[in-house]
């Protein structure tokens, strides 16, 4: 009997193994300062729930850097992309300075196509974090260098300002330097929308990029270009996309920035999952480096009508600070895989997952 039963076993494992489907392609979307209330909010803003809390795993994921209980946007991006701990404001390396290698750069290096799409400057903590390493967030210059020779075949994001020549201290042309490596160019999403084929560069203001009201449909034009070209690669490919200013907007303790940046980041994660839902080898991963501004909501707004409760909602808001917090961040999951992504986990746990799935 205990040998059938151990036959048995091995049978449904091999069947296991056999049934389940490669995640060839990983899209990771990270909302910058999103913690669960953010996340509940647009229950409150939008009449439903974001799209992401119907995902069938998810799990908690542990924020904290190397020293500080408290991360920033450098330390958590960096954990996110290299499964490494650092300090924070650092970009992919470790204290001495050594580099830590990226999920974006092991995919490179394998053969998949890379993707990378945020609503702030290009060379800002959260991207270069996947495609840079320096002592500081604050090397924009160098960082913007850096993505030049970084391999990535689709990036769109702000802050053309570092790339141009006439506004770089170094003088050097970065524009010319990305035609020369034969990407693309573009400056505004008319032109993105035309693009047909990879690789391209995307910088569509010339400074910090505003509100999505002034933004527009950037989010939209960006993630079913990079959907529709990056897809074209048979070994698979790897894309992030940032609901980069959630942030901004929870720093300001500007609930309408926020619920706004909430909803354009839920369009982002809704384009994503109509995509793995088509394309059955691809999984996607939502999750945030940190919790900004300490939101909760006061329980007495559960007791308003929908309606009311998006007419009211400023009057039961409550934030605790206008910095980040050590609040751990939720993780959904979506696609082949994705049962790995329950629990809680430390950050860096999530591109060591991923990784394996790929090995
Ligand atoms: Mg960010
Ligand atoms: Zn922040």
């Amino acid at each position: 009997m205990k040998k059938i039963v151990a036959l048995f076993l091995i049978l449904m494992t091999v069947w296991a193994a056999v049934g389940q489907e490669q995640a060839k392609n990983v899209i990771l979307l990270i909302g910058d300062g999103m913690g669960a209330e953010q996340v509940r909010s647009m229950k409150y803003t939008a009449g439903e729930a974001a799209i992401m809390t119907q995902f069938p795993h998810q799990g908690w994921s542990m924020t904290h850097s190397l020293r500080d209980s408290v991360t920033d946007s450098a330390a958590g991006g960096s954990a996110l992309s290299t499964g490494k701990k650092t300090i924070n404001g650092r970009i992919a390396d470790n204290e001495d300075g050594t580099p830590n290698e990226t999920l974006l750069e092991w995919a490179e290096k394998h053969g998949k196509s890379t993707g990378i799409v945020v609503t702030v400057p290009i060379t800002h903590a959260t991207p270069a974090a996947f495609y840079a390493h320096a002592p500081s967030r604050k090397m924009n210059q160098e960082i913007a260098n850096q993505l030049v020779y970084s391999g990535v075949d689709f990036a769109v994001g702000g802050n053309w300002c570092f790339f141009r020549p006439e506004k770089r201290t170094d003088s050097k042309n970065l524009i010319d330097s990305l035609k020369a490596r034969n990407y693309q160019v573009v400056f505004n999403t008319n032109e993105l929308a035309k693009i047909q084929q990879l690789p391209v560069v995307a910088l569509l203001t010339e400074n910090d990029p505003p509100k999505v009201e002034e933004r527009g449909d950037w989010t939209t034009i960006a993630v079913t270009k990079a959907l529709d070209l990056l897809s074209t690669d048979t070994n698979g490919f790897f894309l992030m996309i940032e609901g980069s200013q959630i942030d901004w907007g929870c720093h300001n303790n500007d609930f309408n920035h926020l619920a706004n940046e909430m909803a354009d980041f839920n369009n982002a994660v809704t384009l994503a999952y109509r995509f793995a839902q088509n394309h059955p080898e691809t999984l996607v991963i939502v999750t945030a480096d940190h919790e900004t501004g300490g939101l909760t909501f006061d329980k007495k707004i559960d007791r308003l009508s929908p309606k009311k409760q998006q007419k009211k909602v400023l009057k039961y808001i409550h934030w605790s600070t206008g910095g980040h917090t050590a609040a751990n961040v939720p993780v959904y999951a979506y696609g082949p895989y994705s049962a790995l992504f329950e629990g809680v986990m430390e950050n860096t746990d999530i591109p060591h997952k991923i990784l394996k799935i790929w090995k």
